[in-house]
């Protein structure tokens, strides 16, 4: 079968290796398509080492190891990529995201695969006569997006910042606005690329009152001149720099929930301690490993609460990957969601 590796810079190889076995506990899933994530793009920008690519996976039940109930041959499931053990300290202790012995298939498995061996509570079940397979992709994405934006514990009527209008950040402003935020403000970087301005559009249409791009404005002067008193929640998708700024718009008592990697000297931020500290502000990372809230992020998309159709931008088959790669880089190109299917 097919496994696709990457490493920087952006060189892709396809190789090929046996189906995995079906331990005991495990089942196999044939794969049918597969979102684009930005980890993907980071690996392909700083990893050296070659890297199984792709983990928003979509696929098949094929083979079902003896003595597992709830699952079937040819149930079509989106497949979790990290899962707590439910055995460790932690799990037993009603606290599984803090799971010390978590299951991956990321370490020796791509999701841009034929083939996925997992344990068999890590798939979860989806309609596909009411969602489609290229929109079941946007799951993973969706609770991701849910962990960080449930983490800023945003209250009714609370003024909201996004920075970052990814696939994360778009999915933010919605869940921010069906939580009662009174206003959410989407900050990008650009809106003059097509890709940047693509982006912020769509943020409007995924609920954004406000669009601010650091090209165009001064981001935290704009925020502070809308909500002079400082706003109640901030959600960053976005690189670290913007901690910085969102301690500045935050009002006293203010949340910030933080999901942005960046290596190298990016990593690296300074703020003012004292103006966290009298404004008895709080930063909350959140790392959606393993991931929760797959039920709801798959009854959000079939319902069509997140519009899956405003978010997934292109398709392409695992045999264009190199070419699905390069359009979701390229600034020219108003890509938001890319996926891939195994055809
Ligand atoms: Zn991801
Ligand atoms: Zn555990």
């Amino acid at each position: 079968m097919r496994v696709l590796f990457g490493k920087a810079p952006f060189e892709f190889e396809w190789r090929d290796v046996p189906v995995p076995d079906l331990q005991p506990g495990k089942v196999l899933v044939r794969v049918e398509a597969g979102g684009i994530c930005g980890t993907d793009l980071h690996f392909l920008r700083y990893n050296d080492e070659w890297t199984p690519l792709g983990h928003e996976v979509v696929g098949v039940i094929e083979k079902i190891s003896e003595g597992i109930e709830g699952v079937a041959i040819g149930d079509r499931v989106i497949v979790e990529n990290h899962a707590a053990c439910w055995r460790c300290k932690e799990c037993k202790n009603g606290r599984p995201q803090y799971c010390e012995n978590l299951t991956t298939y990321m370490s020796d498995q791509a999701g841009f695969s034929d083939y996925l061996v997992v344990r068999y509570d890590m798939v979860h079940h989806y309609d596909p006569k009411q969602l489609e397979l290229t929109h079941a992709c946007l799951a993973e994405p969706l609770t991701v997006a849910l962990d960080v934006t449930l983490k800023a514990d945003i209250k009714l009527n609370d003024e909201v910042v996004v920075f970052g209008p990814g696939p994360i950040g778009l999915m933010a402003t919605k869940i921010a606005k069906l939580q009662g935020a009174r206003r959410v403000f989407l900050v990008g970087s650009n809106n003059s690329t097509p890709r940047g301005a693509h982006r912020l559009e769509i943020g409007h249409r995924m609920g954004a009152d406000v669009i601010l791009s650091y090209e165009e404005h001064h981001v935290a002067e704009t925020i502070l001149d809308a909500v002079p008193t400082g706003v109640d929640r901030v959600v960053i998708t976005a690189p670290p720099r913007t901690i910085k700024d969102a301690i500045s718009i935050s009002h006293f008592g203010g949340i910030i929930a933080f999901n942005g990697i960046e290596y190298g000297a990016g990593s690296q931020i300074t703020f003012d301690a004292n103006e966290f500290h009298f404004k008895k502000l709080q930063l909350r990372a959140s790392h959606a490993i393993p991931n929760h809230y797959f039920p709801m992020a798959i009854d959000l998309l079939t319902r069509r609460i997140i519009e899956p159709d405003l978010l997934l931008t292109h398709v392409f088959s695992f045999d264009e990957a190199k070419r699905a790669f390069q359009i979701l880089t390229n600034p020219e190109e108003k890509a938001i969601k890319v996926v891939l299917k195994n055809s």
